[in-house]
């Protein structure tokens, strides 16, 4: 079948603002690639995450790739991403990622990639962890590898939205566990989430990794929120 012709039966809508694709279009309209809200964390001495966690935790280096603003493409694009099983678009920012980031060497320093794990109650639910298509275009790029069995999440923690920073923090101990310490003794690991906004999952994560000899993290993920 022609894609003239696929169009029209299946027409494609931009991920991130809902307008009909145009032929030459995939994943996100040109209006929308070209007001993506991106970070330039990779640019900036101190970042949004740096000043959270400083003093907190031991990273080499974290940064978002995109700002994450209410009713914005980026909300859009996880949205998508997260509920809608539009995984093309983790493809689509991982790839851009890697582009944007061309110049930048901290890629090269990395062994491996860590996704943020789902709880495997959740992943059922879901069918696929949302950060995987993006950790999977880095790997793509890179030939950085991504370990999916080294972090996983032990514990289903119903929604805790409105709790205080300190309670969750408290929540999230002993929720994430280490497979195979071995696999990654003496590695620096990039640890990979959707979106950045408490950083208590990241910590917590971060946190398990570092208890495994000579490990050093960093984090990146693809949207960060102000809120
Ligand atoms: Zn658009």
């Amino acid at each position: 079948m022609q894609k003239n012709l696929l169009n029209v039966l299946f027409p494609n809508f931009c991920n991130g603002c809902d307008a009909l694709l145009l032929k030459n279009e995939s994943v996100i309209c040109t209006k929308c690639l070209h007001q993506l809200p991106f970070t330039q964390h990779h640019q900036i001495e101190s970042t949004e995450i740096d000043k959270k966690f400083y003093g907190l935790l031991p990273y080499e280096s974290a940064a978002s790739l995109l700002y994450f603003n209410k009713k914005g493409i980026t909300q859009n694009l996880i949205h998508n991403l997260k509920y809608k099983n539009r995984q093309e678009v983790g493809t689509f920012l991982g790839n851009l990622y890697c582009n944007e980031n061309e110049k930048n060497t901290i890629l090269d320093k990395i062994d491996y990639i860590i996704p943020v794990p789902l709880h495997q109650k959740r992943l059922q639910e879901r069918g696929y962890n949302q950060v995987l298509t993006f950790c999977k275009a880095i790997e793509e790029n890179t030939k950085i590898e991504t370990l999916e069995k080294v972090l996983i999440k032990t514990k289903n923690l119903k929604s805790v939205t409105d709790k205080t920073k300190e309670n969750r923090l408290a929540q999230n101990k002993d929720v994430f566990s280490i497979q195979h310490p071995e696999k990654i003794e003496g590695k620096h690991l990039l640890l990979i989430d959707d979106v950045f906004t408490t950083g208590a999952t990241i910590e917590a994560c971060a946190r398990e990794i570092l208890k495994i000899k000579d490990t050093k993290i960093s984090i990146l993920t693809i949207a960060y929120s102000q809120s």
